[in-house]
């Protein structure tokens, strides 16, 4: 069974909207950009099983199949955060593939910390990989003569170490669970700092942005496109952050 939705927004990166009855986040691909034999990077993906037992990563892999994409060729996974919802498929799909895992330095301590207690709580599979390298604030150049270049930019408040993407040249970000259409991420799990999380929203504001992928779809089955639409949104959300 496929749950997610495929969006094609550039010729070599497509967004997955998650659209099961239960909880797991959006994923994000960049495909053919890596050299070698794993040159897809995927973002964020999500639930093994969710909460009421739909097959999050068989969906992924299957709605990426329809793309003529295989997961087996993904050779980077980035988290945006060490939540379940985003992170549990990451190992496993790592272990499979013998691909790269990343995220912050902060979400990492935290995800060692007390972030991991999260998973009991969820009931999720405990991910016990290792980020390969960790992501700081700043450039990050994606494969060779296929490059993308994207902005890691650092965004807590729903979680300590949350990071965001933003592509400049396709003005492409990636937002986690910092922000959602005409809502935001919950800063009441541990981690979570509402005065970071506005901090980190009017960050992102500055960004000139046509397509906002947020980490969850509160406007179902979509993201938030269109440059009026994102800025009306972050003018939104600020009201109540
Ligand atoms: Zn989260």
């Amino acid at each position: 069974m496929v749950y997610h939705r495929s969006l094609r927004l550039a010729e070599n990166f497509y967004c997955y909207i998650w659209q099961g009855m239960g909880n797991n986040c959006n994923a994000s691909l960049w495909c053919h950009v890596l050299r070698g034999k794993r040159p897809h990077v995927l973002v964020d993906p999500g639930h093994i099983h969710d909460e009421v037992g739909e097959a999050c990563l068989d969906s992924l892999t299957e709605a990426m199949n329809k793309d003529g994409l295989n997961i087996e060729d993904v050779g980077l996974i980035i988290v945006t955060h060490s939540h379940p919802d985003h992170f549990e498929a990451a190992p496993a799909i790592a272990e499979r593939n013998k691909s790269l895992v990343t995220l912050s330095k902060e979400e990492d301590d935290f995800y060692h910390g007390i972030g991991n207690r999260l998973y009991e709580v969820f009931d999720a599979k405990l991910p016990h990989t290792s980020p390969f390298f960790h992501l700081k604030e700043g450039d990050l150049s994606l494969g060779t003569s296929n490059k993308v270049n994207i902005q890691v930019l650092l965004t807590p408040g729903h979680s300590p170490g949350s990071i965001s993407l933003y592509w400049k040249e396709e003005k492409v970000l990636i937002s986690g669970d910092v922000v959602f259409w005409n809502s935001v991420g919950r800063t009441d799990l541990p981690g979570g700092s509402p005065s970071q999380l506005r901090s980190s929203i009017d960050k992102l504001s500055q960004l000139d942005v046509e397509y906002l992928i947020p980490g969850h779809s509160t406007e179902p089955g979509k993201i938030i496109a269109g440059k009026q639409k994102v800025t009306q949104n972050f003018q939104m959300v600020k009201m109540f952050v």
